[in-house]
C-alpha cells in the first residue's frame, strides 16, 4: 500500500488574484510526479475563483482546492461566519482546520476543532486537520502527551474510522513562520510517534493516513523532509506565496 504525497499550500490572509494568475501559470509548467497531489488554500474570497482557474487550466486531477477555516455551525446567525454547505455549493473539496494561528490568536479549544472536524467530514469536505506542540511543551518533553490530547479530542468525537478520511498535519508551533525548521530525523520520529497512536486503534487507517509536516518548509528543505517514510508531503506557508518556489517544491516532490 503506498500514499499520495501531498504538497499543500495555506496562504493564510495573503495572496490576490494575481497570485492566483500567477501560481496556475507556474503549476501548468509543472511535471508531477504521479503520487503527487497539490492542495491550495487561499483565503475564503478567492475560492470561486482559484477553482475556476484549476478547471481552466485543467489541473482539476493534480490541485485541489481548500479553506482555512469553517464553522462548526451549520446555517444560521453567526456573522462572519462561513459553513461547510457554502464550500459544498462552490465544489470546495477540503478545508484546514486548527491551525496552530486558530487555537492561539483566535482560542480555538481542541473541542471546537473537533466539532469543525465532525461537521465538515459530515458534508464530505476533507479536514486537513492541524496538530503540533509549543515550544515550551517541546522543551518539557511534552510534544508526544500534547499531540495524543489533540488527536484523542477528534477521536472522541468522530471515532476512530474518521481518520480515513482525514489528513493530517503535524505543525510543530515553533516551526512555523519563524525559519526553524524541524530537522527531517526530529520530523519523522514525531510522525512514527502520531502514525503509532492511531495504529493503537486502527492499524489499517493508520497505515493509509496522509501525515504533512508544516512549519517553514521551502525548497530546500522540503525534498529531504518528504524523503521520510512517515511524511507525506507538506502544508506550506510562507513558500507557497511564491509561485516560482511553490513550483519547485511541487516539481521535487
Ligand atoms: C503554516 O502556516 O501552516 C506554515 C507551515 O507556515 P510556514 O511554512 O510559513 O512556516
Amino acid at each position: 500500500m503506498s500514499r499520495s504525497l501531498i504538497v499543500a499550500a495555506n496562504w493564510k490572509m495573503n495572496g490576490d488574484s494575481a497570485l492566483i494568475d500567477a501560481m496556475i501559470a507556474k503549476l501548468s509548467q509543472v511535471s508531477f510526479n504521479d503520487n503527487v497531489k497539490v492542495v491550495i488554500a487561499p483565503s475564503f474570497p478567492y475560492l470561486d475563483k482559484l477553482n475556476s482557474a484549476v478547471k481552466a487550466a485543467n489541473l482539476s486531477d493534480k490541485i485541489s482546492v481548500s479553506a482555512q477555516n469553517i464553522s462548526e455551525q451549520t446555517s444560521g446567525a453567526f456573522t462572519g461566519e462561513v459553513s461547510t454547505a457554502m464550500l459544498c455549493d462552490l465544489a470546495i473539496s477540503h478545508t484546514i482546520i486548527g491551525h496552530s494561528e486558530r487555537r492561539s490568536i483566535y482560542g480555538e479549544s481542541d473541542t471546537l476543532i473537533a466539532d469543525k472536524v465532525a461537521v465538515a467530514l459530515a458534508a464530505g469536505v476533507t479536514p486537513i486537520l492541524c496538530i503540533g506542540e509549543s515550544e515550551a511543551e517541546r522543551e518539557a518533553g511534552q510534544t508526544e502527551q500534547v499531540l495524543a490530547k489533540q488527536l484523542s479530542a477528534v477521536i472522541e468525537k468522530t471515532g476512530i474510522e474518521a481518520f480515513a478520511n482525514i489528513v493530517l498535519a503535524y505543525e510543530p508551533v515553533w516551526a512555523i513562520g519563524t525559519g526553524k525548521t524541524a530537522s527531517p530525523e526530529m520530523a519523522q520520529e514525531t510522525h512514527a510517534f502520531i502514525r503509532k497512536f492511531i495504529a493503537a486503534s486502527a492499524q489499517d487507517i493508520a497505515l493509509m493516513l496522509p501525515i504533512l509536516y508544516g512549519g517553514s518548509v521551502n525548497q530546500k528543505t522540503s525534498e529531504a523532509l518528504f524523503a521520510q517514510p512517515d511524511i507525506d508531503g507538506g502544508l506550506i506557508g510562507g513558500a507557497s506565496l511564491k509561485a516560482d518556489e511553490f513550483g519547485t517544491i511541487c516539481q521535487n516532490a
